[in-house]
């Protein structure tokens, strides 16, 4: 499989579609999702510290035999986590755990807490050579603009946020636009949302191209140049999610799914409180 890779700002190239590893457990069951994606061609996986299986995700990247300048690996740093030496401790451990010398791109998994000093951690590792490109992730316009001064020496490369044709995130994606900043989706399948599934033009659609509804949403995210990874546990979806890359939708059809947008989607980072429920939702020393 020939995946297609988008320029960062900081002159890397990303494979724009990967596998994300949100909610597989620990058990063996990450172990064997990463390794089945690797398998079936998949050479980009998002983790992250508050995912708790990124174990996992580094043995099974190792036992795949693949060279490790063939794979690209995210990862991200949890709110507890912030406090610069905090950070600088997070990543040493995080490439321990991983059984990595270095990772891809490492995020700012959330914009609450002390981000700029998260911010000065992660810039120091990249010149370290510990982490290639940094990043921010759930950045609104609004969230962006309160963190903006403290990305004024490195500019992130992306901003991972929740994104698929139900969100499609309009006036996000011209800020970071003008910022230069590339947009990571994630749900890019709603989570498996029933509605989005059997949305009538997206099953039209699937039976011109003789897909189905899931590569048809994942072809559209491709072709608006946001970067996916969708999740799956099922070795046959895995599979199907990844077979993207020899058709077209037509401008008219992307047109149409656009006008799917509601403009909202199931999390709010601007919500009052959001950062707090997040903390006590993922304790990520909570076996320290
Ligand atoms: P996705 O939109 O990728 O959806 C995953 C769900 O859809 C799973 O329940 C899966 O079920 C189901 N599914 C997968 N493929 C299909 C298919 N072809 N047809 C129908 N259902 C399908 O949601 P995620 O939240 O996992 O997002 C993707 C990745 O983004 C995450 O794994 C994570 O890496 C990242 N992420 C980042 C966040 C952040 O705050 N930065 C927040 C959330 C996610 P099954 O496994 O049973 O197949």
């Amino acid at each position: 499989m020939q995946i297609p890779t988008f320029k960062l700002n900081d002159g890397h190239d990303i494979p724009s579609f990967g596998f994300g590893v949100f909610q597989i457990p620990a058990d063996g069951s990450t172990y064997k999702a990463v390794s089945s994606a690797l398998k079936l061609g998949y050479r980009h996986i998002d983790t992250a510290e508050a995912y708790f299986n990124e174990q996992e995700v580094g043995k099974a990247i190792k036992d795949s035999g693949i060279d490790r300048d063939q794979i690209w690996v995210t990862s991200k740093l949890w709110i507890q986590d912030y406090a610069y030496e905090d950070a600088k401790k997070t990543i040493d451990n995080t490439l321990q755990k991983m059984g990595l010398d270095y990772l891809d791109l490492y995020l700012i998994h959330q914009p609450y807490g002390k981000v700029d000093e998260a911010w000065r951690a992660l810039v120091e590792a990249q010149k370290a050579g510990k982490i290639r490109s940094i990043g921010v992730s759930n950045m609104t316009p609004k969230l962006w603009n309160k963190w903006k001064s403290a990305f004024k020496d490195v500019t992130p490369v992306v901003n991972q946020v929740e994104y698929n044709p139900y969100f499609q995130q309009k006036p996000l994606r011209q800020l970071m636009a003008k910022e230069g900043v590339t947009l990571e989706a994630w749900a890019p399948l709603g989570e498996g949302n029933a509605d989005l599934f059997n949305e009538p033009l997206l099953k039209r659609l699937a039976d011109k191209y003789g897909k189905n509804v899931g590569q048809i949403i994942l072809r559209f995210e491709h072709q608006e140049g946001v970067i996916i990874f969708p999740k799956s546990v099922h070795e046959s979806r895995i599979k199907s999610n990844a077979e993207i890359f020899d058709f077209e939708l037509t401008s008219d059809e992307m047109d149409a799914i656009r006008a799917l947008d509601k403009g909202k989607g199931m999390h709010d980072p601007d919500a009052p409180g959001v950062g707090e429920s997040l903390l006590k939702a993922f304790d990520v020393h909570a076996n320290d």
